[in-house]
């Protein structure tokens, strides 16, 4: 039994293998904004598991769901129905107005689904060569780390020593509706356009805010797939249901033609089940999903009874709770108070993001060690938040946080901001 936070990092050094690089804190409980750690030390979260913990920790909403189902149907793989699924998969394609989803377990999973789907429609569909299909993807993303999905990445610590890489993408610079255009214009092959609407791990880049926008038309214009990983920005995170509703304030598709880019394959995982357990899916309508027919596809845990009643449970928190709002309202909030202290200060350039999912850039370089410090100096100041790149911290607290606390936490960021 673990009773102390040194205890357990050896214990993990010793036992893990050594593919990530946390932070030294060992957490053991979670409630709401707030998570323990082994010694007892109360902190916030700050980085809600990657964006998975929009709902709060341990949301007991959703725990309720997840604790009847797993006493009462856990696993029946696809060879069978089961009497959950179907209403789960009414209730995604419902919310966010698509005709057929395909569950799934991981992000990552969930992106190789699309992936497989637009190839698919391309050579079916629309009419490309077998083994010709492209993906045109942006520089900086972040998809997933399986073999192919690293394949197009270009952070070299990801896919040194993995190759050989699958070919088959294209990339471009983000935030470039011209070089999207040339790309798409150029080559007849192309399935579709897979983009992150801001890229969280880049350092929670925000495009232009017509960016979307203009991706989308393009595609259209070129029979290309809009597919969009809304694996991190979506699910109320950027103070919209999804990032490409754009401005939208409704909390739920209106469609409304102005401001929502609505893809032809949207990639959702993490807060689909509030952090509780490996849910992801592809939505797409009947034209692009009817293409994957039976054994072309699948997964023993995807779409299993307890995922299905997670699912559920999490996307009507997000709406009973008016979470997108939430985030709106604080994420403003946020941003508005750490730029005032960013006119008096030299260390920070700027803060940038949407709704909840923000990010301040330290001003140093990549290389230095100033973002992880200022994050362990945040931590002993009773807040958790993670370096994205050497010099950019993400700042995204579970949604159901409140005003009070959200000043509390500015707070602490500007108060350990200011002893560096
Ligand atoms: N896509 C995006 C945009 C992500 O942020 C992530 C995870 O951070 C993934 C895909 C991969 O998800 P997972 O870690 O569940 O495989």
């Amino acid at each position: 039994k673990i009773t102390s936070s040194e205890q357990a990092i050896k214990m993990e050094e010793k036992h893990g293998a050594h593919n990530y690089h946390p932070l030294p804190v060992v957490l053991k409980k979670g409630e709401g904004v707030h998570v323990w750690d082994v010694e007892g030390k109360k902190y916030y979260d700050f980085l809600s598991a990657y964006s998975a913990v929009n709902q709060g920790h341990c949301h007991p909403r959703i725990i309720g769901a997840m604790h009847d189902q797993a006493s009462t149907l856990s696993l029946t793989s696809r060879a069978f129905y089961n009497d959950v699924l179907g209403p789960y998969e009414k209730y995604i394609t419902e919310y966010f107005k698509f005709d057929k989803v395909l569950p799934m377990n991981t992000g990552a999973e969930a992106v190789e689904t699309a992936i497989k789907i637009a190839r698919k429609w391309a050579y079916e569909r629309k009419g490309v060569k077998e083994q010709e299909a492209q993906i045109i993807v942006c520089e900086n993303n972040f998809h997933g780390r399986t073999t192919t999905v690293i394949s197009f990445s270009n952070d070299e610590n990801a896919r040194k020593n993995f190759g050989p890489y699958t070919p088959g993408f294209i990339k471009i610079p983000y935030n470039d509706p011209e070089a999207l255009e040339e790309a798409l214009k150029s080559n007849d092959n192309i399935a579709g356009f897979l983009v992150e609407p801001i890229q969280g791990e880049a350092g929670v880049f925000t495009p232009e805010d017509d960016f979307m926008k203009k991706a989308k038309a393009l595609c259209e214009k070129h029979n290309a797939l809009f597919i969009a990983d809304e694996i991190q920005t979506g699910i109320a995170r950027t103070g919209a249901l999804l990032a490409v509703c754009g401005n939208c304030t409704c909390e739920g598709h209106c469609e409304r033609q102005e401001t929502y880019s609505r893809p032809d394959i949207l990639i959702l995982g993490k807060a689909l089940s509030g952090g509780n357990y490996p849910v992801s899916a592809v939505l797409a309508d009947d034209a692009v999903m009817n293409v994957i027919q039976p054994g072309q596809h699948g997964s023993t845990f995807g779409g299993n009874p307890v995922a299905s009643a997670v699912g559920v449970a999490a996307l009507e928190v997000v709406k009973d709770e008016h979470l997108a709002q939430n985030a709106r309202k604080l994420g403003k909030l946020f941003r508005d108070e750490l730029n005032k202290y960013i006119e008096n200060s030299d260390l920070v350039k700027l803060v940038r993001g949407r709704g909840l999912l923000n990010a301040i850039v330290v001003n140093d370089s990549e290389e230095s060690s100033t973002a992880w410090d200022i994050c362990m100096a945040l931590k002993e100041n009773g807040l958790l938040a993670k370096p994205t790149h050497g010099n950019i911290i993400r700042f995204a607290p579970p949604l159901v946080m409140n005003e009070e606390e959200l000043m509390d936490c500015v707070q602490i960021i500007i108060k350990t901001l200011k002893t560096f």
